[in-house]
């Protein structure tokens, strides 16, 4: 039986995806125009909500506009149909159709902009550029009487500790002995005021995300048998994930730098300008580095990484010059950004699909062909290439 979505539905979808704190601090993703009770049955997906898109999602009649880029990066004092993002506000509202932006949160993850773009080059052996480091994780051990620990565990996990990929309630329990001697205004759960007390207790261990300290502690107290419960927290090392800013992979096999970058315009949906090149053409890569969007800020990065060619969108004169300058650089491919960003869009269809086909809910959805590069031609004075 299928259940009908709501906006709700689908934004909790899409954030178990690319959760909000994943975004840079200060991007405005997230719901922007929307009633989160309303039923949601056809899904669209484009990089921009321009009027284009809009006027192509109304006509299809959709419920829900999903795009990468924010519509409204700045505050604004009015949302009058006298601008081109007021207009696309009023029409959204005025046909019923939300607005939903992921943004840097769907950058750097699995199923995320980066990844789709480096897979759509056809690059394998994936890795993050730049890996983030993941999301902090506390330990609390506790010592609890055998008989109450599994509830305890029960406890604990209710506020959220134990969770681990797709399991919950992890704990782990080792079996001690627990000794105390309660003082005069003690009023002990297990022996009396005065006297040492020896008690078979089990150690019990849960892994919890770290903004949930508080919030564990409390439970911790509130569940254990004993007045002054003993535990421990532990914060965890971090280490890398599979997530993280671009993406650096292999070709299958060595190619020149002109192949590669026909076979990187092929590869990306058409656009009035293709792919602009730097290196030498005759040059072989085979490892690669992506980063979709504006790259600038990696140069350093992959060429540091030692690979053969990177592949962004936005590089501008000076970053790149200075960066052809030295021995080791890597070729460049900049390519338009939204065709970088589109590559994006099936992966996140099929990954909502997905999510919501889990909690037994059918969207329709498709994804807007529409090119909202700014850039439509290249001008080359008659030259050819
Ligand atoms: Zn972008």
């Amino acid at each position: 039986m299928t259940i009908p979505a709501t906006l709700a539905d689908v934004v909790r979808a899409i954030e178990s995806l690319y959760p909000p704190r994943w975004a840079e601090p200060g991007d405005p993703i997230g719901l922007v125009v929307g009633d989160p009770s309303a039923e949601v049955r056809k899904i669209w997906f484009a990089v921009d909500a321009v009027q284009s898109v809009v006027d192509e999602a109304v006509k299809a009649d959709a419920d829900l506009l999903v795009v990468h880029h924010p519509l409204l990066f700045r505050a604004v004092s009015s949302v009058a149909a006298t601008t081109p993002k007021g207009r696309v506000i009023h029409d959204l509202i005025s046909h019923r159709v939300g607005l939903y932006v992921a943004h840097t949160n769907a950058d750097s993850p699995p199923d995320g902009v980066s990844e789709s773009m480096a897979l759509a080059l056809g690059l394998t052996d994936l890795e993050p550029l730049d890996p983030d480091g993941a999301d902090p994780l506390d330990k609390i051990a506790t010592f609890v009487p055998h008989p109450d620990a599994q509830r305890l565990v029960d406890a604990l996990a209710a506020a959220g500790a134990g969770q681990i990929g797709d399991y919950d309630r992890c704990a782990f329990l080792t079996p001690g002995e627990g000794t105390y001697r309660p003082g005069a205004a003690a009023i002990p759960t297990i022996g009396s005021p005065g006297e040492i007390e020896v008690v078979d207790e089990a150690r019990v261990e849960m892994v919890m995300a770290r903004h949930l300290r508080g919030a564990v502690v409390r439970a911790l107290r509130a569940a254990h048998p004993y007045e002054e419960p003993a535990f421990d927290v532990f914060e965890l090392a971090a280490w890398s994930v599979d997530r993280g800013t671009g993406r650096v992979g292999l070709l299958s096999e060595p190619v020149s730098l002109r192949e590669f970058s026909e076979s990187v315009a092929a590869a990306l949906p058409p656009t009035g300008v293709g792919a602009r090149v730097s290196g030498d053409l005759d040059r072989k890569v085979q490892t690669v580095a992506v980063v979709g969007g504006s790259g600038d800020f990696m140069l350093d990065a992959a060429r540091l990484r030692g690979v053969d060619v990177y592949v962004t969108s936005d590089l501008r004169h000076h970053p790149a010059s200075e960066f052809r300058e030295y021995a080791d650089a890597p070729a460049l491919v900049d390519v338009p950004h939204w065709s970088a960003e589109w590559t994006w869009l099936p992966v996140a269809q099929r990954a909502l699909t997905r999510a919501l086909a889990e909690s037994g809910r059918t969207i329709e959805s498709e994804v807007s062909r529409i090119c909202t590069d700014p850039w439509n031609y290249r001008a080359t004075g008659g030259a050819t290439q």
